[in-house]
């Protein structure tokens, strides 16, 4: 089903925005995790740094990178949402938002998207799905890497 022209033009409104001033962009001096992905199909790559707080909360999140608006602008309307969340949090939202990109599975909490509902157009093309994917994915790999460095990280269920 084609967007609505007032939900396609702000669409294309957040896209550009984000992907011509990303936010959180740069990198943390001593960050608890640094990792890199890519996107061979299109081009993209993002390295990502992440910072939990002493509860295992995330502090600080920034990211550069370059390649398509999509990939970009998800990085940074992703990170925009993680700061200051927590891991269970961070967690709903990487699931929520692959099920927005994908049409597969159910939204838990649609008010914590927000404009990240916008991107639910990349369904039609499965190859924007791994443009907007790009960053969740090295987000929870981050994830995944800082809790075994961390020795009082929370229980993660497997
Ligand atoms: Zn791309």
């Amino acid at each position: 089903m084609p967007l609505p022209d007032d939900l396609r033009d702000l669409y294309q409104q957040v896209i550009l925005d984000h992907s011509r001033r990303p936010r959180h962009h740069g990198r943390i001096e001593a960050p608890c995790t640094h990792v890199h992905g890519d996107n061979p199909t299109c081009g993209d790559e993002i390295d990502l740094w992440l910072k939990l707080d002493a509860n295992g909360n995330i502090e600080q999140l920034k990211f550069e990178g370059q390649g398509c608006a999509i990939s970009q602008a998800s990085a940074s309307m992703m990170s925009v949402k993680m700061q200051g969340s927590s891991q269970s949090q961070a967690r709903q939202l990487i699931a929520d938002f692959r099920t927005v990109v994908t049409g597969e599975g159910n939204i838990s909490d649609e008010d914590a998207l927000g404009e990240l509902a916008l991107l639910e157009g990349v369904q039609k093309f499965p190859q924007r799905v791994k443009c907007a994917t790009l960053a969740w994915r090295a987000l929870e790999q981050a994830l995944a890497e800082a809790n075994g460095s961390q020795a009082a990280a929370p229980a993660t269920p497997s």
